[in-house]
């Protein structure tokens, strides 16, 4: 609001007395965003430039589905101008407290909420249709993403106007990149053979992904309370991935745990550390520190332990 208020003052003082705004006068105050998990955070990134100022709530490599804000969050969310989220229930009390802190006249903005609608939710193994929670992972199929960056843009738009054409550019340019790294992507997931085109992971972040990239997605091994699964869980996966000739199976940053490897040691497929749905690779500052590093290494991957060429992943250099 506070961004509002000086242009209406500007505009008021313009009119009396008649002249323009001289373009001396200070800039408009810029934003403070908040936002949640790093993926996220670094598209608002992107989108923002340097332009305000970002915070990130969620710190890297923290299990952003159990994850308690702290005291220090309060304090962020009250400064901020917009808060963004990703929604479908991924960051409840982390909402909780935005809607207790948020200043008067700030924007939130759930990204996959506004994305998809309830009949595009995914249910599936860590996410059962009973519990009524969707699976949250839409920033995974790239197509997803682009649409979040939209309604970054737009809600950036909406608080700090005088940014608008700004945030405008850098979306565009930052737009034909994701679609070059969505292509890459289709090309990269084209190349593993038919019979080999299965997910067995340990987190289930995958189901839009699968969709878009046309990959099944046959298991995911954590329960939906979080917890490690029963040694009876463990033998269904064993025995789906000896019979569905699953190639690899996939581990999770953020959720380190030896089930995966007993999982791929006694079904014979090949045991892959991790796969990142939170946690981007490298440090900050990094190019790969972003949401295209990551989703670039997770790709490849994927693609070279089931038996494909993720050469065409080449093309996409991180920025
Ligand atoms: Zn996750």
């Amino acid at each position: 609001m506070a961004v509002r208020l000086l242009l209406v003052v500007a505009v008021v003082l313009a009119g009396c007395t008649g002249t323009s705004i001289p373009s001396a006068e200070p800039a408009a105050e810029e934003p403070v965003v908040t936002a949640t998990v790093a993926p996220i955070t670094d598209l608002v990134r992107q989108v923002l430039g340097d332009r305000g100022e970002l915070h990130g709530l969620v710190p890297d490599g923290v299990d952003s589905h159990t994850y308690e804000p702290r005291p220090s969050d309060a304090q962020m969310l009250g400064q901020a101008d917009l808060f963004v989220a990703n929604g479908l229930f991924l960051e409840e009390p982390t909402l909780r407290l935005a809607e207790a802190n948020l200043p008067a006249g700030s924007a939130t903005v759930t990204l996959a909420d506004e994305t998809i609608s309830r009949d595009e939710w995914a249910f599936d193994f860590s996410f059962p249709a009973e519990q009524g929670v969707p699976n949250p992972h839409l920033w995974l199929d790239v197509r997803h993403a682009m649409a979040y960056v939209e309604l970054i843009r737009d809600g950036l738009a909406e608080v700090d106007p005088a940014g608008g054409d700004v945030y405008i550019d850098n979306a565009s340019r930052y737009l034909s990149q994701l679609e070059q790294l969505d292509a890459a992507i289709g090309q990269a997931i084209d190349t593993i053979p038919g019979e080999n085109r299965k997910l067995v992971t340990y987190h289930d972040s995958w189901p839009y992904f699968g969709r878009r990239y046309d990959i099944a997605v046959v298991a995911a091994v954590q329960p939906s309370d979080f917890a490690e699964p029963s040694a009876r869980e463990v033998r269904t996966i064993i025995d789906q991935v000896r019979d569905e000739q699953v190639p690899a199976v996939f581990g999770s940053e953020v959720f380190p745990t030896e089930v995966v490897r007993v999982i791929a040691e006694e079904a014979g497929a090949t045991y892959v550390e991790e796969l990142s749905d939170d946690e981007l690779p490298g440090a900050p500052g990094d190019p790969e520190h972003s949401y295209v590093g990551m989703m670039v290494a997770n790709v490849r991957t994927m693609v070279t332990n089931l038996g494909g060429d993720p050469a065409a992943l080449d093309a996409v250099t991180p920025s």
